[in-house]
């Protein structure tokens, strides 16, 4: 499995970050999770073409999490490929009807199936070999964090969240973590995650959590990386990462 971080941003633009997005080739397939603002310019930087991405997997419907979902629709379209299928969390259906809705003459033209998941549900995904099971984060609208079970690794993505035992329970025994830190070590914060209380409550994980990969940067966050990795690295089993946008991880 080879996770590619699309966009580790925000939505705040930030020079050399779009907003959140990452690729999962799962054998031959890309899973797409996320599809931030400036998402889709970063294929052909990644050098994948987006006709390949057919399914989507919406963590929340934040605009730095779903603003170019309609874009690639479209960018696909004009390729000759037409279908796709979004899962998401409770109201992506009726979000994706209001904004296609707004587009007739490309609702007329493409076959997107919205599928909407709940909190602890398991469900697979038409096309890929893996399993996939849901939690809810702790974030300002209904928001999902997912565990992805492949044969050769699993990992648990958080969308956005504060620290919260629903995604660390997710996570216990995973190969991977990749957590949102929004801002830097000691920012007084709700619904987003600081390094500071990532370690707080990694305290009570005894090490049961393979790596961490941090991502969905505030600008805030530059010049504090050093200081992230120093406060987590002895909570984890594994490293402690800071994602960058273009990077890939193999699981
Ligand atoms: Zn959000
Ligand atoms: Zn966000």
């Amino acid at each position: 499995m080879e996770i590619t971080f699309l966009g580790t941003g925000v939505a705040i633009p930030e020079k050399g970050r779009v907003q959140s997005g990452l690729l999962v080739r799962l054998e031959d397939k890309p899973l797409l999770v996320d599809c931030g603002s400036g998402v889709l310019s970063r294929f052909p930087d990644a050098g994948v073409s987006h006709t390949e991405v057919d399914t989507v997997l919406l963590s929340h419907l934040h605009l730095d999490h779903v603003a170019d979902l309609l874009p690639l629709i479209k960018a696909n379209w004009l390729r000759g490929k037409t279908d796709m299928r979004v899962y998401g969390p409770e109201g992506t259906d009726d979000w994706f009807s209001k904004v296609i809705g707004a587009y007739g003459y490309i609702l007329d033209e493409v076959d997107v199936d919205v599928i909407e998941v709940y909190p602890g549900k398991e469900f697979t995904l038409e096309g890929f070999d893996c399993e996939i099971t849901c939690v809810t984060a702790s974030h300002s609208v209904p928001t999902l964090a997912y565990r992805v079970t492949a044969e050769d690794g699993e990992f648990v993505y958080s969308g956005d969240t504060e620290p919260c035992r629903n995604i660390m329970d997710l996570a216990i025994e995973s190969d991977l973590l990749i957590h949102e830190c929004s801002f830097p070590p000691g920012t007084k914060v709700t619904n987003h995650t600081t390094p500071s209380t990532l370690a707080e409550m990694l305290e009570n994980y005894n090490k049961e959590i393979g790596s961490i990969c941090l991502t969905h940067f505030y600008p805030e966050m530059k010049g504090h990386g050093k200081e992230a990795i120093h406060r987590l690295k002895d909570y984890v089993d594994g490293e402690v990462i800071l994602a960058e946008d273009l990077m890939k991880l193999e699981l």
